[in-house]
């Protein structure tokens, strides 16, 4: 590690430690983070000259002179993110304290032309006018799409939901006037939960929509394995020769965990599918816990294999905290090291959290300044 490297890592980690504790004298800084007072007090001018750590003197003093606390301007600079999904957009605008300021989704089904891209900027460009923001202090805009995304070439290689193959970033980023980031949903998804979590560096994010994916966080960044294709949780073999998953396999994860498994053939959506579950219908009350079943086999190899937090996120979530005691029973006797279940989270951004990872991404680079 080179000086720049560790200072770079110490700014991030006073940055961290501002957003935990919303407010910090630099002496606190210092003795939370085993660091040096002057190599605090240099790293807060840097953050102050660019307007992002601001003095407050709000802190309780047990008489005498109050003492000077720092905080984040939270504020000073906007980013947005626009989540792509085979019919809808979410659109998202958030501060530097990852505070979710406006929050739209708009029904638009996926096209590969120029058209379907046009209406995206449009949709972006009356978003930021309606959230009235300061549009100078905009950052730019990160795009989480669904499929495999190479952050090297920029390259949507493949996407089973928008049915695309290697559709360039650029092709997109070109109606943009602004920076323009991407990544795979999942990834950004995870990469937003763990953002502001004290003390978590790493941790796995499950996601549980139609498709069963995730992301792995090791040391506050997305492992994306030698392909891109890490975390597709979806496809780890759960069942030898079971039901045929969207990949083409048999067993997979997705195949039974997708909420495909609870609303077909029967339910037009889940929440039709939970309203049968909670008037009792047997069949249904059947499938919610074959369901269960399998998820709590997903979650405890995840968890044998990377002995971190599990955070799970999509649509299931708000279902899933409302039977968390019947997974978490489920999930005790397979640990094999007798653990309480202590490790598993749910998402705080449900739905948003795509979008919400897709502008941290900006937020993240420039922070990294
Ligand atoms: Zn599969």
């Amino acid at each position: 590690m080179n000086n720049l490297q560790v200072r770079d890592t110490n700014k991030k980690k006073i940055i961290k430690f501002l957003y935990a504790h919303h407010e910090a004298t630099k002496q606190d800084i210092a003795k939370g983070l085993s660091l040096s007072v002057p190599t605090v007090s240099l790293i807060l001018k840097e953050l102050a000259e660019r307007g992002l750590v601001q003095k407050t003197g709000t802190m309780e003093s047990s008489g005498g002179r109050k003492p000077i606390a720092n905080s984040l301007v939270y504020n000073a600079k906007y980013s947005a993110g626009i989540e792509i999904t085979q019919n809808h957009l979410r659109l998202v605008l958030i501060n530097l304290g990852e505070e979710v300021l406006f929050y739209k989704v708009v029904r638009e089904p996926f096209r590969n032309e120029n058209t379907y891209y046009q209406k995206i900027s449009d949709y972006f460009r009356a978003f930021l006018t309606e959230s009235k923001i300061d549009q100078n202090l905009l950052l730019g805009v990160g795009i989480a799409l669904p499929g495999l995304f190479n952050t090297k070439t920029g390259l949507l290689e493949y996407s089973p939901t928008l049915q695309v193959r290697n559709l360039p970033l650029h092709v997109i980023a070109r109606y943009f006037s602004c920076p323009v980031y991407a990544d795979n949903e999942a990834n950004l998804a995870g990469f937003a939960e763990i953002w502001q979590m004290d003390q978590v560096e790493s941790a796995v994010f499950l996601s549980v929509n139609k498709g069963v994916g995730g992301s792995i966080i090791i040391g506050n960044k997305v492992y994306s394995g030698i392909n891109g294709r890490s975390g597709e949780f979806g496809h780890m073999t759960v069942e030898k020769g079971g039901r045929t998953c969207s990949c083409g396999k048999k067993g997979c994860l997705e195949a039974y965990c997708s909420t495909r498994f609870l609303t077909e053939p029967d339910f037009h959506d889940i929440d039709e599918f939970f309203a049968s579950v909670h008037t009792g219908n047997p069949s249904s009350l059947e499938k919610w816990d074959t369901y269960l079943d399998y998820l709590a086999t997903g979650i405890n190899n995840i968890r044998t294999i990377f002995d971190s937090d599990v955070i799970i996120g999509g649509e299931i979530v708000p279902y899933l905290k409302q039977d968390c005691d019947l997974l978490t029973q489920k999930l005790l006797p397979m640990n094999s090291f007798h653990e309480p279940i202590d490790y598993l989270h749910f998402s705080r951004y449900s739905d948003r959290a795509g979008a919400v990872g897709a502008a941290l991404l900006l937020v993240d680079a420039f922070l990294s300044e």
